[in-house]
């Protein structure tokens, strides 16, 4: 059907399917070794609390750097991960260095930093109901579990099967804070969120895109804002490139903002020398 399309002979289809599953395996075999080598690395990027001027929270994310193809997209390594069932070795590798990187930095002047980190529906199917392992590790480097956010996207809680809802809540009960990724990219956005306890929502920043300038967008926002803000969760803007996205935001008294505006995801020694730089308060104005 494809090689129709796209008017080839069928053999040097078959041929090229062929070479992109060998690559796609090359690759599997990579990550899986660049695991084992803890060769994956973690950036992060602050998110502001608009109200106090400073950095809150971080979001972590991970990175890898091949030796051939440089960087590859996370968006392109975790569905890898996922497929090749590694995607619990790369979750314990993010988790490890992501907690050890806030502890650091709380007990290096900025003890009310919480980090964010985001996790896969797959890692969830683990023989671990309690999540004790998860907690092993916050408590290895001796964090508040309540600064840790655990990022899961709306599909998980849109499929969730009993045993997921159990892990999850477990990691709740322990005081960790639930946060849904990419809010409204997904079918029903707001039933569940009811029936469903969550700390924080992730406003995708497809919301944000065409904001002030386009009312009904701009309309939308607000009224996402409102009805998550009045059912006592808080809000967190994704992708806030532009100042009059942020002006918007901070009039409708959207508190947590993340994005390119204010700062793309860093290394470790570049978000220290940033959080340094930005210690008394955020260096932008924001409301003009
Ligand atoms: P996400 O969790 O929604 O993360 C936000 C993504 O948006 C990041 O891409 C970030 O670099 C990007 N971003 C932030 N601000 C802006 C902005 O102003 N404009 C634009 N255009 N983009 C912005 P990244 O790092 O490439 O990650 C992509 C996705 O990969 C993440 O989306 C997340 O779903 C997944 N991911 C990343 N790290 C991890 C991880 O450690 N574990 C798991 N399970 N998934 C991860
Ligand atoms: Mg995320
Ligand atoms: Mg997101
Ligand atoms: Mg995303």
């Amino acid at each position: 059907f494809a090689a129709k399309r796209l008017g080839r002979p069928l053999d040097s289809y078959c041929a090229s399917m062929r070479e992109e599953v060998r690559q796609r395996h090359q690759m599997q075999q990579d990550l899986a070794e660049a695991i084992k080598q803890e060769q994956l690395t973690m950036a992060y990027q602050p998110i502001w609390d608009n109200r106090s001027g400073r950095v809150a929270k971080l979001e972590a994310l991970v990175r890898w750097y091949h030796p051939q193809w440089g960087q590859v997209s996370p968006a392109d390594f975790i569905p890898l991960a996922e497929e090749a069932g590694l995607i619990q070795s790369l979750g314990a590798l993010v988790l490890w260095q992501s907690c050890r990187d806030l502890a650091r930095l709380q007990s290096s002047g900025f003890p009310e930093l919480q980090m964010s980190i985001n996790r896969s529906t797959l890692e969830f199917q683990t023989i671990d109901p309690q999540a004790s392992e998860w907690l092993r590790v916050i408590e290895h480097f001796e964090l508040n579990p309540s600064d840790i956010i655990i990022e899961i996207t709306e599909s998980l809680l849109m499929e969730s099967s009993d045993q997921h809802r159990i892990r999850i809540e477990a990691l709740r009960q322990a005081g960790c804070k639930l946060a849904i990724d990419d809010f409204g990219t997904g079918y029903s956005a707001l039933t569940y969120l009811r029936t469903f306890p969550v700390d924080l929502v992730k406003i995708d920043r497809s919301f944000v895109r065409h904001i002030p300038f386009n009312e009904q967008d701009s309309l939308l926002l607000d009224g996402i804002i409102n009805i998550v803000h009045n059912l006592g969760m808080q809000v967190v803007i994704e992708g806030v490139e532009t100042r009059e996205q942020l002006n918007f935001l901070c009039h409708k008294g959207c508190a947590f903002t993340q994005g390119y505006l204010l700062s793309r995801p860093l290394a470790f020694d570049d978000l220290v020398n940033y959080l340094e730089l930005n210690r008394n308060g955020m260096s932008l104005p924001i409301v003009s």
